[in-house]
């Protein structure tokens, strides 16, 4: 349990972590006050937010809401080339009602329940991220992924929680799909991996197979020669 860093701490530490930022003027008074707590925070919630125009569009869509559901709709939202653009801060609508058995797991950075109730203020507990993805099996590029990572590792090291603090919308409240195609077991073990090293760290991309040698690739060649001839 914690209290929400403030916009400069919240800043700092997603610049640390080397996330890449727009800041939409005003996104430090955008929120939902008065409708609700915001505060304490436990954690970090993942989201898509399916389908779009256009990538500008869709952030001005989760700044402006819409009716019945009135921005901001989360407080960052992860474009497909990974930058973040900051909309709002404080209470968002983003989480919804969800599982009170997974907030508790949450506090204890155990491992999750099935998400069966929706009986929990999740606007009030979580920082909420929504990436931008039609949620119908479109692809995530890398950069956008380690965004997402970056930012849920940014969030979970500056209030010294472990990466079992970042969910998805998806294991919150019943039925949710999002974030789709994001095996939030394997983001989790990303953010893990983050947090064994300082918030300045670059992976290094995983090794490519090593090049094959000019004989190799003669001798590839020939190979190919003769089934072709064997086929004739
Ligand atoms: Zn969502």
């Amino acid at each position: 349990m914690a209290s929400p860093m403030s916009t400069a701490a919240f800043l700092a530490a997603l610049k640390a972590e080397g996330v890449k930022v727009v800041e939409r003027p005003g996104w430090k008074t955008h929120n939902r006050a008065g409708h609700g707590a915001w505060g304490p925070v436990n954690g970090v919630m993942m989201h898509h937010t399916g389908p779009y125009s256009t990538e500008s569009a869709m952030v001005t869509l989760c700044w402006n809401g819409y009716s019945g559901l009135p921005g901001p709709l989360c407080h960052g939202v992860v474009d497909r080339a990974g930058t973040i653009h900051l909309i709002g801060y404080g209470r968002a609508n983003h989480a919804g009602l969800g599982d009170d058995d997974v907030l508790n797991a949450v506090i204890d950075e155990t491992k999750l329940p099935v998400d069966d109730d929706s009986n929990t203020d999740g606007n009030a507990r979580f920082y909420g991220f929504e990436a931008i993805n039609k949620g119908d099996g479109q692809a995530w590029p890398e950069a956008q992924i380690e965004a997402m990572v970056r930012v849920s590792a940014a969030l979970c090291r500056a209030h010294g929680w472990s990466d079992e603090s970042v969910i998805g919308h998806k294991e919150w409240q019943p039925g949710k799909p999002d974030p789709a195609g994001v095996d939030m077991t394997k983001f989790r073990a990303r953010v893990a991996e983050r947090l064994k090293h300082p918030a300045s760290w670059k992976p290094t991309p995983s090794t490519p197979a090593p090049a094959k040698t000019v004989e190799q690739r003669l001798s590839d060649l020939e190979a190919a020669v003769k089934k072709l001839e064997a086929a004739k």
